[in-house]
């Protein structure tokens, strides 16, 4: 790879990297996006669509097009404990365009944003192009050291946006200190065979000891189980035979499917982190998206985080960028204007995992639904506002228009 310049070089093709490229590209800015797999598809990612991100996509032109594409609409979330099915989300109040929440695997949404991004003559992505070091003048971050089939090179850059997960190497090589929230629990992941007559909408069941979460993916179940952290050695020992007969405890209407599963090749390990940076920036560089803060699965929101701090992010940087770099003070911003939903769906997050998941984990009773529960199920109105949490969040961000109707590209 020879020497490449450019304005801004975002590490991580996920949804914070390629809609902050996007956006950045469609403001006239110069961008490359480094991707170190070679395509999209990957299995057991977040497959949500957020009523918020589903707005930003009708505010940039894009929506009707997305739409267009296979996809489910979610409107209502269920939860079941024991035998009984309660209602606790209702999408359709929502005071967005969309009240539904669309389920689509990630990667057909990031397939989408590349094709439209592709449009923009300022927007550049390489596939197998993997981040390994920063490149540093003097106190300040100038660009990345990339390795790609055609082998090692640096990219200098303004600013570089580290958007490559929760095992960041942008955010260790920049040395940013990482405040650890922890999660007591981790996920597995695997395939259960779906059946005609089976339910269209996600299924998340409580059951003595057992958390476990059904996603109709048209084709197959994508069922998450929630085990204590650590806890996967200790089911490996039991063997698949043991792992099947918890299966069947836990699946519900898919109990006799749990033969399908023939080894534990089919299962992968999900090491659930919650953990957020104390600085997302240094001069130079800036980390959003799970690299700023890995969420934790509980609410299914970490992808909404992410666009979100994207959104946050062009907004507050593309004038400048346009026109130069970005001072830290101005880096600094976009931690200020994102830190805020950041803490508070953490303080969420582990307000769940302490008293509602660790507790059911450890009985070996079928809980009984908890009064909120009830509430929810008996009181439609109330129904919105888990719903505004997971489909909306905390503050959540608008494209400012002026800046993205000025880009090189119309809107399409
Ligand atoms: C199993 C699982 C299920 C989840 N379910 C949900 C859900 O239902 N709903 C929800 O909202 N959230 C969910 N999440 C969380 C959600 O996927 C993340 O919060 C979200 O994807 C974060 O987006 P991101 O762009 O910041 O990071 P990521 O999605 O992790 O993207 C980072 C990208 O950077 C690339 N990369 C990494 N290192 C480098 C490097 N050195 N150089 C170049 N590229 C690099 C990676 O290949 C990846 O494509 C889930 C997460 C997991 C793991």
């Amino acid at each position: 790879m020879e020497k490449l310049s450019t304005q801004v070089v975002i590490a991580g093709g996920g949804p914070a990297g390629m809609v902050c490229g996007y956006l950045l590209a469609r403001a006239g800015v110069d961008v490359i996006v480094l991707e170190k797999h070679k395509d999209f598809l990957r299995d057991f990612r977040g497959d949500t669509i957020h009523p918020s991100t589903l707005e930003l996509m009708a505010e940039l032109g894009l929506l009707d097009a997305f739409l267009a594409r296979p996809h489910d609409e979610v409107r209502e979330i269920t939860a079941e404990i024991g035998k009984d099915r309660f209602r606790v989300a209702d999408f359709t109040r929502l005071p967005t365009r969309c009240r539904f929440m669309v389920f689509v695997p990630q990667w057909e949404f990031l397939d989408f944003l590349a094709g439209e991004a592709r449009k923009l003559p300022t927007f550049h992505l390489f596939m197998e192009a993997e981040v390994t070091h920063l490149v540093a003048r003097g106190r300040r971050i100038a660009g990345v050291r990339v390795r790609a089939t055609e082998g090692e090179g640096d990219i200098t850059a303004n600013l570089v946006i580290g958007a490559d997960g929760r095992h960041s190497t942008v955010r260790s090589k920049a040395g940013l200190k990482v405040l650890d929230i922890g999660a007591p629990f981790d996920v597995l992941w695997l395939r259960l065979p779906l059946e005609a007559g089976d339910p269209s909408e996600p299924v998340a069941r409580a059951i003595a000891g057992n958390f476990f979460i059904m996603l109709n993916r048209r084709d197959y179940w994508q069922c998450a189980m929630v085990i204590p952290k650590g806890g996967f050695a200790a089911l490996k020992a039991e063997g698949i035979g043991g792992f099947r007969a918890r299966l069947r405890n836990c699946a519900g209407f898919a109990r006799d499917r749990a033969d399908s599963i023939a080894s534990f090749d089919e299962v992968s390990l999900l090491t659930v982190r919650i953990d957020r940076l104390r600085r997302w920036s240094r001069p130079g560089l800036l980390c959003i998206g799970d690299a700023a803060h890995a969420m934790s699965p509980v609410g299914g929101v970490g992808i909404n985080l992410a666009i979100q701090d994207a959104v946050a992010t062009a907004n507050i940087l593309a004038p400048i960028l346009r026109r130069g770099r970005a001072s830290a003070r101005e880096l600094r911003r976009v931690q200020r204007r994102r830190e805020f939903p950041t803490k508070v769906t953490q303080w969420f997050q582990v307000q769940v995992q302490n008293r509602v998941l660790s507790p059911t984990m450890k009985t070996t009773m079928t809980p009984t639904a908890p009064m909120a529960l009830r509430l929810l199920n008996r009181w439609r109105w109330l129904r919105q506002w888990p719903a505004r949490f997971v489909g909306i969040g905390v503050q959540p961000e608008h494209v400012r228009q002026e800046i993205f109707k000025r880009g090189d590209s119309a809107p399409s």
